[in-house]
């Protein structure tokens, strides 16, 4: 059995006092299956919930109403500390900004995640997710003597080095230019390639096209899909998503 890596339900996520004029409905009624081993891409113009949908998915926020499921775990019905348990154990993500802590080496940021799980991390271990980014050489070196590109690296094998389950990026490459983003996105490809489940916000259609899913979310809903698409087809419905008005998107033909 396939079984999903990732299923949401009816997930909406709303801001602000429900029933008030001042409500922000980020998430409307999402249903979405993700299954494992495969490499989905989020797109949608800025505020159709993308942050929101990849937060609410991956623990960090929680639903309005409906249902997230990880496997077969129900995240709404876990409290903080589960959940906190199981965003360190089951999840990884990695931001735009890398977020490695300045003060530590490459091997001491990758090795944190363990820490913070109470394990003392095993040195064979760290190495072996450094290498698996290409970066097994640069074991001692702090971020400021690393490249962009070379410091994303270091943050996947940081989200990596527990085996999450699922691994989360908001616009990994967002702040790479393209030569650097190719490299972690081809990373990004080839773990995928080798089981990892993975789910990307880009707003660069480059991006999008390494993913064997696109959803195209506007207002809050997924509006549109496209299976691996070609960077030309995924710009070309981006174009579709946001000069159409949201209800005649939905009947956008693939
Ligand atoms: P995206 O990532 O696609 O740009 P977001 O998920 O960040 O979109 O936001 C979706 C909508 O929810 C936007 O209208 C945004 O203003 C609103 N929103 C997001 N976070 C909050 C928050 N903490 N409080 C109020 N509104 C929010
Ligand atoms: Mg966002």
């Amino acid at each position: 059995m396939n079984q999903a890596a990732v299923r949401l339900r009816s997930v909406t996520r709303s801001y602000g006092a429900r029933g008030t004029e001042n409500t922000v409905t980020a998430l409307n009624q999402v249903s979405l299956d993700i299954p494992r081993g495969t490499f989905t891409a989020v797109m949608g113009p800025s505020g159709s919930g993308k942050s929101t949908l990849l937060q609410c998915t991956a623990g960090l926020d929680r639903p309005t109403s409906g249902q997230v499921f990880l496997g077969e775990t129900d995240l709404t019905r876990l409290n903080e500390t589960k959940l906190t348990l199981l965003r360190r154990k089951r999840i990884g993500f990695v931001f735009q900004a890398f977020n490695l802590l300045p003060a530590l080496t490459a091997e001491q940021n990758v090795g944190l995640p363990l820490r913070l799980a109470g394990q003392r991390p095993k040195r064979s271990q760290v190495l072996g997710v450094l290498e698996q980014v290409g970066l097994r050489e640069r074991a001692g070196h702090r971020p400021s003597e690393m490249s962009g590109g070379q410091q994303q690296r270091v943050a996947l094998a940081r989200a990596l080095v527990t085996r999450p389950e699922v691994l989360f990026g908001d616009e990994p490459t967002g702040a790479l230019d393209s030569t650097t983003s190719r490299e972690v996105l081809m990373l990004l490809r080839s773990m995928v390639d080798h089981g990892q489940t993975v789910i990307m916000v880009t707003h660069d259609p480059v991006a999008a096209s390494y993913a064997d899913r696109v959803l195209f979310l506007a207002d809050g809903q997924v509006r549109d899909e496209l299976y691996t698409p070609s960077a030309e087809q995924v710009a070309a419905r981006m174009t579709t998503l946001s000069v159409v008005s949201p209800k005649a998107g939905a009947e956008a033909s693939c």
